[in-house]
């Protein structure tokens, strides 16, 4: 018998216990792991250095790394947000360091030092952690039950147990969404989300590694319209959200980097409904307007004019991009300036600001899989994170239909709803 049972042993589940404890140290409080281990997507978290948060400090700000949560989360950032993540850590001599794009590691660039932060809090504090107890059944008790107070029987593979509050925090577990769904919750469709775009096209296929800054604009393929127009009602997405500025990387296979990893947690859900097929507009050269584009290779057409279009570093590009884009509409190496005809002039300004690429399939970002969907963002008080379809049943982490982009936005959203949670749960008594 328990004051307050935790099911997962993983980020968001020991954060909450850490600080529930804190806050009443009367609580007696149990994680239950269904592993041998615990915390081990912290072990293998930001290629085993544990991006831990991000050296983003405004709440509104913060929220923006959201495509599900955004609103949900700005109440919560505001009571708990990045800068109190670097004060807990701090506060157990953890030195958090910045990076130049904002991610945060500890100083040690170890998860394990993580890991070993939150194993010896709960020794210190008291809290069981009960491994190898993979949750099977969570049922609620009638009011006239006795013992009277426990709200909740949960059957692990070992035990029942009996706890006046529970605490679902197991990441994205299908066998728990289906629990949750058979207590009267909502669970949003689990898809994938932050993921690499698979595309064939002769403009790319030689030139692996390239990376540059570019806009890039998702949109419909030929084929399937009607269904992007559908979806992006469905999923309350504007065609503003499918749009994004940021390095662009070019792999074996298709396109990587932060501008596409952002668009694949935006589309999430509208890119798995086209089956990951549909069309990207890249623009090269965001910093320029269309026109301005245009003008200027007529400028350079004038100035250059008895130097190879190929061989002339017109814009600020990766020498092989600019050597592949000029090649795709049709200019053969021995062509000069002088040569180039209005129409070469207008295809190459469309090249560079408006090319289009066709999608087709997705691969995963370094392992570092993220699943959007989980219990419906409606079914939950998000000032204390507690269930609004059952009493005294909370969620933290990613079991909720939250996720973020990559840069340790994940890992604050474990922290803040474990927090929220403890906060709420310690205040009862
Ligand atoms: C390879 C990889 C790298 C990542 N790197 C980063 C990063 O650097 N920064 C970042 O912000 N995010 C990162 N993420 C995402 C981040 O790891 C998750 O968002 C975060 O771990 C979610 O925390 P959670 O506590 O909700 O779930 P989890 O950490 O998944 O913990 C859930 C726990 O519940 C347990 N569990 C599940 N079902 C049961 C059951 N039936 N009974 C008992 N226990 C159960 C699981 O075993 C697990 O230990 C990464 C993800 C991956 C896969």
């Amino acid at each position: 018998m328990y004051d307050v049972l935790i099911v997962g042993g993983g980020a968001a589940g020991f954060y909450a216990a850490i600080h529930m404890v804190e806050a009443n140290p009367n609580l007696k409080v149990a994680i239950l792991e269904r592993g041998k281990e615990v915390l081990t997507k912290v072990k293998v978290s930001g290629g085993g250095r544990c991006n831990v948060t991000h050296a983003e400090f405004v709440p509104s700000e913060l929220s923006k790394n959201y495509p599900r949560g955004e609103k949900e989360l700005l109440g919560p950032f505001h009571s708990y947000c990045s800068g109190d993540t670097v004060a807990f850590f701090e506060s157990r001599g953890i030195a958090l360091n910045i990076e130049e794009d904002g991610r945060m590691f500890p100083a040690t660039n170890s998860s394990q030092t993580i890991i070993d932060c939150f194993v010896s809090e709960t020794e210190r504090l008291g809290i069981k952690v009960l491994k190898n107890s993979s949750v099977v059944k969570i049922e609620p008790r009638e009011n006239n039950e006795e013992p009277s107070n426990y709200s909740w029987s949960v059957t692990s593979i070992h035990a029942t147990y009996l706890a006046k509050k529970l605490v679902v925090a197991t990441g994205s577990n299908p066998k728990i969404w289906d629990m949750l769904q058979n207590l009267g919750h909502t669970i949003v469709p689990p898809v994938p989300s932050l993921f690499t775009f698979n595309i064939k096209d002769e403009r790319i296929s030689g030139i692996p590694g390239v990376s540059t800054n570019a806009r890039i604009q998702v949109i419909p393929s030929k084929v399937n319209t009607g269904k992007f127009k559908e979806a992006l009602k469905k999923y309350g997405i504007h065609q503003s959200d499918l749009e994004s500025e940021g390095p662009l990387l070019i792999t074996h296979w298709g396109m990587s980097g932060p501008g596409i990893l952002r668009l694949s947690a935006w589309g999430a859900q509208l890119l798995n409904d086209l089956n990951y097929k549909f069309r990207i507009r890249v623009n090269w050269l965001p910093e320029y307007y269309e026109e301005a584009v245009l003008s200027q290779l007529q400028e350079i057409k004038e100035i250059e004019a008895k130097k190879s279009v190929l061989r002339t570093k017109s814009f600020d590009l990766p020498k092989r991009l600019w050597i592949s884009l000029v090649k795709a509409v049709g200019i053969a190496d021995t062509v000069k300036w002088a040569d180039m005809t209005k129409i070469q002039l207008q295809n190459l300004a469309q090249q560079l600001s408006s090319s289009e690429f066709l999608v087709d399939g997705k691969s995963t970002f370094k392992e570092e899989f993220v699943t959007a969907g989980g219990v419906d963002l409606k079914e939950i008080n998000f000032k204390t994170y507690e269930s609004k379809i059952h009493n005294d049943l909370y969620f933290a982490g990613e079991v909720i239909n939250i996720d973020a982009i990559t840069g340790g936005f994940n890992f604050q959203n474990a922290w803040t709803g474990g927090f929220m949670v403890a906060q709420a749960i310690a205040a009862k008594g």
